[in-house]
């Protein structure tokens, strides 16, 4: 079958054929339907040889969805043609984070092992090979196709809203910073789980921001001091109950600790990787910083039932296997409206 796999590091991914997985006990194989592209597949495609502890070659894609293709033996809970949604971050299973459901945070050295993103094979092949039936979740009525993203992109914004949600009622803020693939769902995600809320969107491009706009956000704004000035003005000066940096970079971090409030939450979720310095008084008081990672199985049940009642939608492009260079390209040079998704059986 073909693959677009990671096969040089600084080098763009590459199509190449290889055998399709034969599924071992308690395995399954899924025949792929979409194969989400998430900025971090280019943070990993950019990184310098030796920054990651796993080998090359393997095959891209961790956001997938399809259909199931063959059961190993002894797994069982799902026939051939279910559509299933794969929880991504596969850990050991056993250690009590597994035992919860936050595969996420597995406490097993080298995992999570997450295909397509930490040397294990993913989903931007004709098939994918799922290690356990844990990770599979039906998605009923929904095309696979479509809701591949709400893996991760999903998932991970759901997770990160989530845990700040009691800090957002009546007269509260949320601030999104960067309003892409994640940056779109989370805004979608807060409207769901605190209508309450007031939600602003900040990206640097003016196209996100109109889509932000469709998505439910409040207010939509330019990154740059102005924003920072209008989010205090909003916030009659207190900054916001929640900041959410899907960028993290210097000048978002930056802004992020500018707009929080006292008593807040300022959680980065870009793969910037730029630093945010920490004082007594930056960021405000009491003001928690986390660094959240991807969700849990729990939590991605969650996501697919607010899909399934129309609360959340992404906004996804497809692409064929054959394109998928040219997909991470348009990703690269923002021009990816929402999710750029690749669908290798179509
Ligand atoms: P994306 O490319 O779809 O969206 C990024 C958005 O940020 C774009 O709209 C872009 O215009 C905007 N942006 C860029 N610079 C900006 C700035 N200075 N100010 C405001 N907006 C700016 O990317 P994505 O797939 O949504 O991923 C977002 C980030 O989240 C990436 O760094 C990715 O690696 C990371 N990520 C983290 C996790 C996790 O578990 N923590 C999971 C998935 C993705
Ligand atoms: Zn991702
Ligand atoms: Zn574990």
């Amino acid at each position: 079958m073909k693959a677009f796999q990671f096969v040089e590091w600084q080098q763009p991914g590459q199509l190449r054929d290889v055998p399709v997985p034969e599924p071992g006990p308690g395995e399954v194989l899924v025949k792929v339907g979409g194969a989400g592209a998430c900025h971090s597949d280019l943070h990993l495609l950019e990184a310098p040889a030796g920054s990651r502890s796993f080998s090359l070659p393997f095959t891209l894609g961790h956001e997938n969805a399809g259909w199931v293709e063959k059961m190993g033996p002894g797994a069982t809970g799902f026939a051939p043609g279910d559509p299933v949604i794969v929880y991504g971050p596969w850990g050991c299973g056993l250690c009590m984070n597994c035992r919860k459901g936050m595969e996420n945070y597995c406490e097993t050295p080298g995992k999570p092992s997450p295909g397509g993103l930490g040397g294990t094979d993913g989903g931007m092949a004709e098939y994918l090979l799922v290690p356990a039936t844990r990770y599979l979740i039906p998605l009923g009525d929904l095309d696979p196709r479509e809701a591949a993203p709400l893996s991760d992109a999903g998932l991970t914004s759901y997770h990160a809203v989530k845990r700040s949600v009691h800090l957002l009622g009546p007269g509260s803020t949320a601030v999104v910073i960067g309003a892409g693939g994640l940056g779109q769902m989370a805004i979608q995600v807060l409207n769901a789980l605190s209508g309450a809320t007031t939600v602003v969107a900040v990206d640097t491009s003016e196209d996100k921001l109109k889509i932000a706009k469709t998505m439910g956000a409040d207010e939509v704004l330019i990154s740059g001091d102005d924003a920072v000035t209008r989010i205090k003005d909003i916030t009659k000066g207190q900054g916001a109950e929640l900041v959410l940096d899907l960028v993290g970079v210097n000048p978002t971090l930056t802004m992020a600790a500018q707009v929080a409030r006292v008593l807040g939450h300022l959680t980065i979720v870009g793969v910037g990787n730029a630093s945010l310095p920490v004082n007594f008084s930056s960021p405000p008081h009491e003001c928690a910083v986390a660094s959240p990672f991807w969700g849990t199985i729990p939590e991605l049940i969650e996501v697919i039932s607010l899909a399934q009642t129309g609360k959340i939608r992404m906004l996804v492009e497809h692409f064929a296997l054959d394109d998928a260079a040219h997909a991470y390209h348009l990703l690269h040079d923002g021009k990816i409206q929402g999710r750029a998704v690749i669908t290798p059986n179509d």
